[in-house]
């Protein structure tokens, strides 16, 4: 199937867009290209590809058929134009700063970012003079004032990692689109492009860590950028090739094009459960808070209607005992395992404070609405019965 096929569903592009068995010996799957480097013809030819006057590939840190074919499939199923592949998220997000922002510019982020991301912010692009600025973009006054004329980029995550709070893609595009210059990055890790495209709804750049939902196994970490065809050039050519090296192998992208294949029924499933273990909890006399973007007491439950197809397989409460009685029903859990990462077949539940929000300190998490005693968990796709049980049980033991 060639690249002429967007007007086919999610799934059927997640699993043929590009590839034509016919076209290599009638592999059904497609061969993974194990080689660092590719032989020229003639030295002409391979001064040619470095000058940019061939397409061709000639080194993989720039370019490799199992990643070319991983790039378009991500395209598709974003609805970009272009994709680059990472050898993680975090090589995704750094080299994307890397290639839009100069010493003088200022990144606008949302109040809350994943810890790695807020780390890199302010330990890393920060500190070559870049200036970081927080806003609560579910607040779009408080945005508006924020931008001025050194503004380069808008970047969020919605949900948001780790305490679920939305932003409106459309409206900030919208916004930071009125100022020619600013450039709109979307972090889409918890949502995939099943669930959310923010592409669709104006922003530039899509990125995510395929670590979580897209390959969706645990078995590696990757990221993808998504953009127009002449952004995604510029971050493969800057920020992948020469500011990160961050190349994802080959046979990652295997694995990943294998997990993408059933991720919409996946999405499903992590939604269904996720769903059914929010309502649980909520009912719970122990719980203080749920946040959950299809429970019906969401604060932004009808944005998450709107801008979701359906509400994701993320989870983050808050037991009453506070982080003390939240130990405990992490430490009874049997079936959940106590780790970090998310969007895996098996359920995981972690304590961002201690664990991937641990790059904040207490004084910043505060600022930036992630509660101490938060506990996130990501719903995995076994049977819901078992998962119910298993927090009905730590519950009872952590009373
Ligand atoms: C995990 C995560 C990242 C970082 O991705 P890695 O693959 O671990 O480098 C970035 N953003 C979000 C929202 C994440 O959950």
């Amino acid at each position: 199937m060639d690249n002429k096929n967007n007007n086919l569903g999610f799934s059927t592009r997640a699993i043929h867009h590009g590839y034509n068995p016919l076209d290599h010996q009638g592999a059904l799957v497609p061969p993974i290209y194990l080689t660092s480097t590719f032989a020229f013809p003639t030295a002409e030819y391979g001064a040619a590809c470095f000058a940019g006057q061939e397409a061709g590939h000639f080194y993989t840190r720039i370019s490799n058929p199992t990643l070319s074919l991983l790039e378009a499939r991500m395209a598709a199923l974003e609805n970009g134009e272009a994709a680059v592949a990472f050898s993680s998220g975090m090589g995704a997000i750094a080299a994307t700063f890397w290639t839009l922002l100069r010493p003088g510019d200022e990144i606008l982020v949302n109040r809350t970012l994943y810890g790695c991301t807020f780390a890199l912010l302010h330990h890393g692009i920060g500190e070559f003079g870049v200036k970081v600025r927080h806003v609560d973009m579910s607040d779009l006054a408080q945005l508006r004032d924020a931008i001025s004329p050194a503004t380069r980029l808008v970047y969020f995550e919605s949900p948001a990692n780790p305490n679920m709070q939305l932003v409106d893609i459309q409206a900030v595009a919208a916004l930071a689109h009125q100022h020619p210059g600013i450039t709109v990055v979307v972090d889409n890790t918890y949502c995939s492009p099943y669930l959310q495209r923010p592409l669709e709804l104006g922003a530039d750049v899509v990125v995510h860590s395929a670590t979580k939902y897209l390959s969706g196994h645990g078995d590696i970490t990757a990221g993808i950028a998504v953009a127009s065809q002449a952004l995604a050039e510029r971050i493969r050519l800057q920020g992948l090739k020469d500011l990160t090296g961050a190349v994802m192998s080959p046979q990652d992208a295997f694995l990943l094009m294998r997990g993408l294949k059933t991720l919409a029924l996946r999405m499903e499933r992590h939604c269904s459960n996720a769903l059914a273990i929010a309502q649980y909890l909520q009912a719970h006399p122990a719980v203080d808070w749920v946040a959950y973007p299809g429970l019906p007491s969401f604060a932004q439950y009808d944005l998450a209607q709107r801008q979701m197809k359906r509400s994701g397989g993320m989870i983050a409460f808050e037991l009453k005992g506070g982080i003390d009685t939240g130990r405990r029903f992490m430490n009874a859990l049997q079936l959940f395992s106590r780790a970090v990462s998310l969007g895996d077949a098996e359920s995981l539940a972690q304590h961002p404070a201690s664990m991937t929000h641990s790059t904040y300190t207490p004084e910043e998490r505060a600022h930036h609405g992630i509660s101490e005693g938060l506990v996130r968990l990501s719903a995995g796709l076994e049977d819901i019965d078992d998962l119910l049980a298993d927090i009905r049980q730590a519950l009872a033991a952590c009373a």
